[in-house]
């Protein structure tokens, strides 16, 4: 049988992978998601990669899911006359927050309550905190804010600005933010990375604007990449239906040093309630422009498994870098190596003490424990709301996890989530399930389509798991039973 890696990868789409042989590449050698950033592209070129990701899907005959990462409340600067201004250490310069043409002495930013929001002493860090100042001053006849620079830098255009602390009163999802989200949900995207969330609100907030649309299945992942998300992170996970660990902005409102503590902390609070965590940025940095990584990061994608994430995410290295398809391979790679080494007995005492007492947390401990004793090769549920597929995701058991839905989304969706292979299956096939799924050659039927797919060979076992209701009787039937095969 292939090897399955458990782990999804979450791959970036840009430049450097819009295109049919890439992308076709990248989704062979591992990639499960497309990540589309809101924060740069029109319009016409999120849509063409819509297009072509979904014409690969049926290709390939794979889902595939499709996230878009919303702009958030994010404060940018505006432009500078020549495209850039050096400022040195020790100069004093200016932030306006009515546009002016930039100049080493003064810029603007395109935050209209940027003067109202800061305070002295705060730092002000821009450029992914390449460029630090401290605010020594506030105009008020100009609304001008009086900065001198920690260090030498180059500014240019449009670089993103981040205030160092401090609760920032501008609304959560902003014009802008709602117009793409309609865009991405009216054309089929799977789950909103949601940018900047700072606190439970702002995700209550964004599932009202989803449910206004008529779309609330999509699913909400909140970045924690903030001081203020992180105070909030408990009723932010709780609020959420995943996290992204977005190590980008969060190292830089954060000292750095502080990210892989933090990182931990995330994972395990995330895990303790079966919620998908993704972690992200600078996973195989260096792959942008090499076509091996550096030892450091395939230990930092290697930790992350050991700690219980769900997901890895490719930024630059798959969206604008030179080897978009070697990063997927070398992800795909560590994460195969790393899943043969987890410690599946424990991960499922873990998730069986965190257990609620309903029906599919039993479902899902009791096939975990079966899975490791009866040494099957797979798990296969009929699913059709992947809830169970979710629940048993939580328990990482040591055989892929096969769901099998007839509802296409409900598929796409469970790219999201750790050791679930969803298979699409045809209506009619569960309607004849329905009726005969009690006679053992039906049964067969299923699991052969499924077995000869993965291509599991020799004599094996496998654990179908199946909820039925009874009509007429008012009951409901969950059962799990081990099949040999071949
Ligand atoms: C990050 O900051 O780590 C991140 C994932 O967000 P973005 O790439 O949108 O800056």
């Amino acid at each position: 049988m292939r090897e399955l890696k458990k782990t999804k990868i979450i791959c970036t789409i840009g430049p450097a992978s819009e295109n049919k042989t890439t992308l076709a590449a990248m989704v062979a050698s591992g990639m499960n998601i497309a990540r589309l950033n809101f924060s740069h592209g029109s319009y016409e070129e999120h849509l063409k990669k819509i297009e072509l990701i979904r014409s690969l899907e049926a290709k390939l005959d794979r889902p595939i899911g499709i996230m878009l990462d919303t702009k958030g409340p994010e404060i940018r600067i505006h432009t500078f006359v020549n495209g850039s201004a050096t400022i040195h250490k020790g100069d004093i310069f200016k932030i306006y927050s009515q546009e002016i043409e930039g100049s080493a002495l003064a810029f603007s930013v395109n935050f209209p309550a940027f003067f109202d929001n800061i305070k002295i002493n705060q730092l002000v860090k821009i450029d992914d905190g390449k460029f630090v100042a401290i605010v020594l001053s506030k105009d008020n006849n100009d609304r001008s804010i009086i900065l001198r620079a920690q260090n030498n830098h180059q500014l240019s255009n449009r670089k993103g600005v981040n205030i160092i602390g401090g609760r920032l009163k501008m609304p959560f999802l902003s014009q802008r933010d709602i117009e793409d989200i309609k865009f991405g949900v009216a054309n089929g995207i799977d789950f909103i990375a949601s940018s900047f969330v700072r606190r439970k609100e702002d995700v209550l907030d964004l599932r009202n604007l989803l449910k206004e649309i008529h779309h609330e299945e999509i699913l909400v992942v909140s970045k924690i990449e903030s001081v203020e998300s992180l105070k909030n992170i408990d009723a932010i996970i709780e609020a959420s239906d995943a996290i992204m660990v977005a190590r980008g902005d969060l190292g830089v409102e954060v000292n750095p040093e502080k990210v892989p503590i933090l990182q931990i902390e995330i994972i395990e609070k995330c895990r303790r309630l079966g919620k998908p965590v993704i972690i992200a940025t600078q996973m195989l940095e260096s792959m942008q422009h090499s076509i091996r990584p550096t030892r450091a990061e395939v230990n930092d994608v290697a930790l992350a498994v050991f700690q219980g994430a769900d997901c890895v995410m490719l930024s630059g290295e798959s969206a604008s870098g030179e080897y978009p398809i070697e990063s997927t391979k070398m992800q795909y790679s560590i994460l195969r190596e790393v899943e043969r080494h987890l410690d599946y007995k424990s991960h499922a005492t873990t998730a069986f003490y965190q257990s609620k007492t309903d029906y599919k947390d039993s479902l899902a401990n009791a096939a975990t424990v079966a899975a490791i004793n009866s040494k099957c090769r797979l798990i296969i549920v009929f699913d059709e709301d992947g809830a169970l597929s979710i629940r048993l995701s939580k328990s990482r058991p040591i055989v892929p996890i096969i769901c099998l839905t007839s509802n296409i989304k409900v598929a796409r969706r469970l790219s999201l989530f750790w050791g679930v292979f969803p298979r699409v299956i045809d209506l009619d096939d569960i309607n004849m399930s329905n009726q005969n799924l009690e006679t053992t050659d039906t049964k067969f039927l299923f699991v052969k389509q499924v077995t000869n797919y993965y291509k599991v060979t020799g004599k094996a076992s496998v654990i179908l798991i199946r909820e039925k209701m009874k009509e007429g009787f008012n009951l409901r039937e969950e059962s799990i039973r081990i099949l040999d095969i071949n």
